[in-house]
C-alpha cells in the first residue's frame, strides 16, 4: 500500500480538525426516543428526525417482525429483476393515497430518490433551477443530470422568476425546466412558499418539485406534507420524500403522476441498479402510514411540544432564526462556539448537534434542536434549563 493516501488523509483531517470540521459520529446504545444512551450516559435527545416518535410504536414493530417471519430479511434483487414484493406495491399505494397523488415509487433512501428523480427527469437541453439551501442530494442529482443549472437565492421567488425569464429568453431553453425546493429547510426550519414558487413557474411553463423530507408527518392535515399544508395539490407537479424521519424507518419515495412513475421505473438508475428495501422496512413504513392516518394524537403532540420548546428558547434570549417548524436552530455565530455549546450541553445531559460550515455559513454556525412527539413536558423543561445554564456559561444569553 502506498503511503501517499495515508499521508493525504492525515493531512486533510488535520486541516478539518483545525477548522472544527471533523466530528466522529456519537454512538448510541439505545432505541431512538426522547432520552437515549450515548457513551453509557442517558441524555435528552434533541437531534433525531423521528418527529412523531414512531420508531418504537408497537404496531410498527409488530409489522416488521411479521414481515420477517413471512418474507425473511432481504428482497432478493433490484426492483425490476425480482426485488418487487406485494409489500412494496401495497406500500406505494398507501403512500400515494396519503400524499393524495396519483402514484408513488419507493427508492432506497431520500438521497437516492432525489438523485434518481432529478437526474432522470432533467436531461440534455433541459434546465434545473434550485433554491440555494436545498439538500445535498438535490444538488448531486442536478450535477449528475446533463441539464444546465441555476440557483436562486433562498426563498427569493423574485430571483427565481428572473432566472426563469432568462432561461426562456437569452438562454433559449426550449426543453423542460425543473424548479426544485425543499419543503422544510433542514438547517433553519423555515418553509418554502409553494404558491409564490408555482406563480413564477406557471408563467414560464416550469415543472415544480418539492423535497418533503422534513415536512411529511409534520405539515398539513395528518402530516401529509407541504403541498397539502399550502393547498397546492392542483398546482404542484412532483414530490420526493424520505422514509427516515417522521416515518422513521429508511427509504425514500417519489409521489406524483403515474406516467412519470413509469418513466422512472424505466430509467431511474438507483431504481434499476440498487437492491430494493427489505420486507421488514417496507412493512414498517406501511404501518407508519396507517398510524399517521389513524392516530392524529402524535401530530398534535409534536406541535404542542414544538410551540413550548421554541418559545422557551426565545424567552431565554437565544437567536432561533426564522424557524416555524420543529427544527429550531440556536445560532451562535462561529463554528468553535457551536462546537463548545454542543459539547457542554452533552456534558449536562442534552444531545443537540452542532452544525457548521459547509452545512451553513460560518457566521451562522449553530446547535440544531429537533423536538418530537415522544418528549414529555419534563424532558423539554429540563432541556431548556440546561440550555440556560450553558448559554450563560458561554455568554450567549
Ligand atoms: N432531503 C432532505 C431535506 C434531508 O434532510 C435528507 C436527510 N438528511 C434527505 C433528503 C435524504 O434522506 P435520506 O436520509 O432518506 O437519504
Amino acid at each position: 500500500m502506498t503511503n501517499q493516501l495515508i499521508e493525504w488523509c492525515t493531512s486533510e483531517i488535520a486541516g478539518l480538525k483545525e477548522r472544527h470540521l471533523f466530528h466522529m459520529p456519537k454512538v448510541h446504545q439505545s432505541a431512538v426516543g426522547a432520552r437515549v444512551i450515548i457513551d453509557g450516559k442517558k441524555v435528552i435527545q434533541l437531534s433525531n428526525n423521528s418527529y412523531l416518535g414512531l420508531s418504537t410504536h408497537p404496531k410498527v414493530k409488530e409489522a416488521a417482525i411479521k414481515a420477517i417471519e413471512k418474507y425473511g430479511v432481504g428482497s432478493g434483487a433490484v426492483r425490476p429483476i425480482s426485488g418487487t414484493m406485494d409489500l412494496h406495491v401495497e406500500c406505494e399505494e398507501k403512500l400515494a393515497k396519503f400524499k393524495k397523488t396519483e402514484s408513488c415509487l419507493l427508492f432506497q433512501s431520500g438521497f437516492t430518490a432525489n438523485v434518481g428523480v432529478v437526474s432522470t427527469l432533467a436531461v440534455a437541453g433541459d434546465h434545473i433551477i434550485s433554491d440555494e439551501l436545498n439538500h445535498a442530494s438535490i444538488i448531486d442529482g442536478a450535477r449528475l443530470s446533463k441539464a444546465t443549472r441555476a440557483v436562486y437565492r433562498h426563498k427569493d421567488y423574485g430571483h427565481l422568476e428572473e432566472l426563469l425569464k432568462e432561461a426562456r429568453g437569452p438562454k433559449s431553453i426550449t426543453g423542460k425546466i425543473l424548479v426544485v425546493t425543499d419543503g422544510v429547510f433542514s438547517m433553519d426550519g423555515d418553509v418554502a412558499d409553494l404558491k409564490a414558487c408555482a406563480d413564477a413557474c406557471e408563467k414560464y411553463d416550469a415543472i415544480t418539485m418539492v423535497d418533503d423530507a422534513h415536512a411529511t408527518g409534520v405539515l398539513g392535515e395528518k402530516g401529509r406534507g407541504t403541498v397539502d399544508d399550502q393547498h397546492m395539490h392542483e398546482r404542484w407537479s412532483l414530490t420526493v420524500g424520505t422514509l427516515s424521519k417522521a416515518i422513521p424507518v429508511v427509504g425514500g419515495y417519489y409521489a406524483g403522476p403515474q406516467i412519470v412513475k413509469e418513466y422512472l421505473i424505466a430509467k431511474a438508475r438507483p431504481f434499476l441498479f440498487s437492491a430494493s428495501a427489505p420486507p421488514a422496512v417496507v412493512a414498517a413504513v406501511s404501518a407508519c402510514v396507517d398510524v399517521l392516518e389513524n392516530e392524529p394524537q402524535h401530530h398534535a403532540k409534536l406541535w404542542e411540544n414544538t410551540k413550548f420548546f421554541k418559545q422557551g428558547l426565545k424567552d431565554l434570549g437565544f437567536n432561533t432564526g426564522n424557524s416555524v417548524t420543529p427544527v429550531t436552530p440556536v445560532i451562535v455565530g462561529d463554528g468553535a462556539k457551536a462546537a463548545k455549546l454542543s459539547e457542554i450541553l452533552l456534558e449536562n445531559g442534552v444531545y443537540a448537534q452542532g452544525i457548521y460550515f459547509p452545512m451553513v455559513a460560518e457566521a451562522l454556525s449553530r446547535v440544531r434542536t429537533i423536538v418530537s412527539a415522544s418528549h414529555s413536558r419534563e424532558d423539554l423543561q429540563e432541556a431548556l434549563d440546561v440550555f440556560k445554564k450553558c448559554g450563560k456559561q458561554l455568554g450567549l444569553i
